[in-house]
């Protein structure tokens, strides 16, 4: 099989020629392991920083090593209890044809209950990201007008929905094109949205938002979060869950320029990291897989086919090719 591994660190932009697709022997599972043909894998912006040296809330991608992220396989040999082959697993080596995955890092997926890919979107990381960001971070309350960047990707387009779903009185999002503008207010149920492309951010924000904004669900920082803090409201939060515009920056961009509304309007900016919520997951589960099952909530995926082309997918995404979930479909 194949397994893609870090070629050579970037600077600024990332480009093909930081990988390397490799041909490998199939790894041999041990005691307690589990050998795992991959079948989808994921591509996420957080993987932008781990191709980066240096110590973050992640470990750094190693040179020279494949590279890792969530994917799901089904178990061909089994060297531990509770697992036989046929199962299908949630693991943490994607990036890879086959992997040799510790039973104790490997979640049970039932293909009956939902398609594999869901376990890598709405029923996965970037939902429960999407979901804690605006229950758990943003406290978000019935009648809040509610926007959004990067509202046409993964978690941006479920942050939306579950807003909506909870009670919002409007939900306003940002995007690169005219067609995912279009997607969200035809297709996904967003009240208003925006190309970020077209003007500057705070006049399109005031123009969808006219009484303000209560919450921000922030994906992109830089001129997105100043215009936020802009329209927001007294009392208003931001969930601080990612900036994508500033990932392949190789010098600092000046920050908004306006925090000290922070102070005048008593606003509340809160960082996460969706793995330290592990404890709201039944409760997601709970809300969001009965949405799902009920048909509320849709979600787009953009597919990519085959392994070898998991670097372009990466890259694509970064670009904004995307439209919902960025996945691999690798057998
Ligand atoms: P997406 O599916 O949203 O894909 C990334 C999107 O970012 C692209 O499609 C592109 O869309 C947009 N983008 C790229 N560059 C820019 C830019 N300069 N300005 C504005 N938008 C840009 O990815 P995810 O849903 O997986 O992740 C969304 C955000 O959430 C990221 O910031 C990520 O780091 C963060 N995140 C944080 C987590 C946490 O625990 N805190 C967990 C998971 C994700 P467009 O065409 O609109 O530009």
């Amino acid at each position: 099989g194949l397994e893609i591994r870090l070629a050579s660190r970037p600077k600024g932009w990332p480009t093909p020629d930081n990988f390397d697709v490799v041909e490998v022997d199939a790894p041999q599972p041990g005691d307690g392991q589990l050998l795992v043909r991959n079948v989808v894998m994921s591509v996420d912006p957080y993987m932008r920083g781990r191709m980066n040296e240096g110590k973050s809330y992640v470990p750094p991608f190693e040179v020279g090593k494949a590279m890792q992220g969530g994917a799901v396989g089904e178990v061909v040999t089994a060297n531990a209890e509770g697992f036989q082959p046929g199962d299908f697993v949630l693991h943490d080596l994607g990036w890879r044809d086959y992997a040799v995955v510790n039973a104790k890092r490997a979640v049970k997926v039932d293909p009956q209950a939902a398609p594999l890919n869901a376990y890598l979107y709405a029923l996965g990381m970037p939902g429960m990201t999407a979901y804690v960001g605006l229950v758990d971070v943003a406290k978000q309350k019935e009648g809040d007008v509610v926007f959004v960047s990067g509202a046409a990707g993964a978690v941006g387009s479920l942050v939306g929905q579950i807003a909506k779903l909870r009670g919002a009185a409007k939900v306003i999002g940002s995007a690169g094109s005219a067609e995912k503008v279009r997607y969200l207010t035809e297709e996904v149920g967003f009240d208003a949205a925006f190309n970020y492309h077209d003007g500057p951010v705070v006049d399109q924000l005031r123009a969808a938002a006219p009484d303000g904004i209560d919450v921000y669900f922030d994906n992109v920082g830089g001129e997105h979060l100043e215009a936020a803090i802009d329209v927001l409201n007294d009392f208003g939060r931001v969930a601080e869950c990612g900036m994508i515009s500033q990932y392949n920056n190789t010098k600092p961009e000046p920050g908004p320029n306006n925090m000290f509304k922070l102070v005048s309007k008593r606003l509340r900016l809160e960082g996460f990291i969706v793995g330290d919520r592990a404890h709201l997951k039944d409760q997601f589960f709970a809300e969001v897989g009965g949405w799902l099952r009920d048909g509320k909530i849709s979600y787009r995926e953009t597919v990519v086919d085959g392994l070898r082309n998991a670097p372009d997918a990466f890259l694509g995404m970064l670009r904004g090719e995307n439209t919902g979930k960025m996945l691999v479909k690798i057998a």
